[in-house]
């Protein structure tokens, strides 16, 4: 049954049977009471007047006689039993004989005779009607009662029943959402189907069942995507590792667990920093997740790793991967992939470029400065005197050697540093003299521009720690470079300062200086500006930052386009 129909069927018939019970009630209590009212008025009165006849009969005086006829008329009017108006009539003929005779005791016995059977007429009568309203009484007693019973049954009904019908399907749903919530969608409820709670299972458990499709064709396309993506990651020839926010490892696929000599279950699930302690390639993998590293942190050198039985170089990309869960604004870190780069073909080109370019270079060298050494004969006057034509040709040939060979040493410096074999020669060193070996290597470049140094230096400079050889070199390459890009005539600042525990060496000029987005990558090997006129090779500043910084030194530009540009050495001082 429905829960509209049973409430308004409960509650209706309720209703009803109070209406009956009132109803029943006020009948019945009417009745008694007219019951009662003829009890009294129609017999306790004349009672009452008999009983005030008799004691008026007794003294037999004028006033009393008269209280005899007033009562006695009272009674003539009160006249509602059965033989009750023969009895008042005999009375009345008594006493009007009474009247004209006081004396007569028979007549007045005959008269209380009468007025006694009267008032046991009246007696009788009230003894009947007291029945009847008994009667009445438990009639309605009867009928309340049914009525009283019938309400508590249908209310005990009601009670029984209705709230628990109502109350436990909602609980039941209540727990069955709970349980959808959770995300077990193979929760359904079961109701009797006619009420409107059948009506709300069907709803409900259809729903279920849709959310239950959805989930599994949902966790079976994620399924299918996952064993995608991990046959992908698989299948990639560079290492990848996967790891989480606490650093744990997530995933490695089959180069990565090649490389690390370790087996799947060794890695997956274990924390990389546990791994760390006994396995030297995750602790180089994950340094730079667990220190915290400057910002402007330098490239990284390419990883060497030995594995299957031979060298091999990697580059690491550490990608952090972040997301913004769904309802919140903000992207929070879930972990870091690893990528490895397998650049050992590249780097076999480059070491099988470096070694050609210092063969060549070197190979170079040797004729390069025999042609400049017989160059320097054909100057010589004693050799034979050369035409003003013949020696335009050696000055020029003298100034492609120049260039030839710097071009080579150039390429040889960078040789070395490519391989990593600077080999270095540090001793405290005075750093004036230094300048003035640069300055002089330079000073014909200087006059051929009509340019002029400007020198700021201490007389006493402390010595620095550095190989004063290649420093020199350096700071050739700075002198040379500031006069390059100077305008002629101009003036080029040389100032040597010390500060706590080092000495700063600058070379400032004031010609068209560096545009701000190349300041930074002018130290890279083979770096120049665009649209750079002068000759050169963007090597010189890559060797000077090695060299220098190979001596525990520090090379640094300021530079403002169009004013000029500051190159500044710092070295340590020597002990
Ligand atoms: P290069 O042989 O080209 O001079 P460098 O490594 O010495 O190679 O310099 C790299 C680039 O930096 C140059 O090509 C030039 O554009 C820029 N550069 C270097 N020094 C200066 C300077 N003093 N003023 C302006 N630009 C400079």
């Amino acid at each position: 049954m429905r829960i509209k129909t049973k409430l308004t069927l409960g509650v209706g018939l309720l209703f009803l049977l109070i209406i009956l019970l009132s109803l029943v009630g006020a009948k019945y209590i009417n009745e008694l009471k007219a019951d009662s009212e003829n009890i009294l008025v129609a017999n306790y009165n004349s009672l009452e007047y008999s009983r005030n006849m008799l004691s008026a009969l007794e003294d037999a005086t004028d006033k009393s006689l008269q209280k005899f006829e007033s009562n006695l008329q009272k009674q003539e009017s009160n006249i509602t039993e059965i033989g009750e108006p023969e009895v008042t009539a005999e009375i009345r003929a008594s006493f009007g004989s009474f009247k004209s005779n006081r004396s007569d005791s028979a007549l007045a016995s005959i008269i209380r005779k009468d007025i006694y059977r009267l008032m046991d007429m009246n007696m009788q009568a009230i003894q009947r009607k007291s029945e009847v309203a008994n009667a009445t009484a438990e009639k309605a007693v009867f009928w309340i009662a049914i009525a009283g019973t019938l309400c508590f049954l249908i209310a005990f009904v009601l009670l029984v029943n209705l709230p628990s019908s109502i109350a436990n399907p909602i609980q039941e749903l209540t727990k069955s959402i709970r349980q959808i919530a959770s995300e077990n969608y193979a929760e359904r409820v079961h109701f009797e189907s006619h009420s409107e709670f059948g009506q709300l299972a069907k709803s409900f458990n259809t729903m279920a069942a849709k959310l239950e499709e959805y989930n599994s064709s949902n966790l079976a396309k994620l399924m299918l995507e996952k064993k995608r993506i991990e046959t992908l990651i698989n299948n990639m020839h560079d290492p990848v590792l996967g790891l989480d926010a606490d650093l744990s490892v997530i995933f490695a696929n089959e180069e990565a667990v090649r490389i690390t000599g370790l087996g799947q279950e060794e890695l997956v699930g274990k924390s990389a920093q546990e791994l760390a302690v006994r396995n030297d390639l995750i602790r180089t993998l994950i340094r730079d997740l667990v220190v915290e590293e400057s910002t402007n942190r330098q490239k990284e050198p390419p990883i060497k790793i030995f594995a299957g039985n031979k060298e091999s170089y990697f580059e690491k990309e550490t990608i952090p991967i972040s997301i913004t869960p769904t309802g919140e604004h903000t992207a929070k870190l879930i972990g870091h992939v690893i990528f490895l780069r397998n650049v050992t073909s590249y780097k076999e080109l480059d070491y099988a470029k470096t070694n050609f370019i210092a063969n060549v270079s070197h190979e170079f060298k040797t004729p390069i400065s025999s042609i400049k050494l017989s160059l320097q004969l054909l100057e010589n006057e004693q050799v034979g005197k050369l035409n003003s034509e013949q020696r335009n040709l050696v000055d020029s040939i003298k100034d492609d050697v120049g260039r030839l060979l710097k071009i080579t040493g150039e390429l040889l410096n960078m040789t070395q540093v490519e391989s990593g074999n600077i080999q270095l020669s540090i001793f405290p060193s005075d750093p004036k003299e230094i300048l003035f070996y640069a300055i002089n290597a330079t000073k014909t470049q200087a006059e051929q521009k009509h340019i002029v140094f400007d020198i700021d230096c201490p007389d006493a400079t402390p010595r620095v720690q550095a190989d004063s050889e290649k420093t020199a070199w350096v700071l050739t390459n700075l002198l040379s470079n500031a006069l390059r890009y100077s305008y002629e005539n101009s003036t080029v600042y040389l100032t040597v300062r010390q500060t706590d525990g080092q000495v700063q060496i600058s070379v400032r000029d004031t010609g068209q200086g560096i545009a701000p987005q190349y300041k930074d990558k002018i130290f890279d090997r083979y770096f120049r500006v665009p649209g750079t006129m002068k000759e050169g090779t963007g090597l010189g500043l890559a060797i000077s930052k090695e060299f220098i910084e190979a001596q525990g030194g520090k090379i640094t530009v300021e530079s403002e386009f169009g004013a000029g540009s500051t190159f500044t050495l710092t070295l340590n001082k020597a002990t």
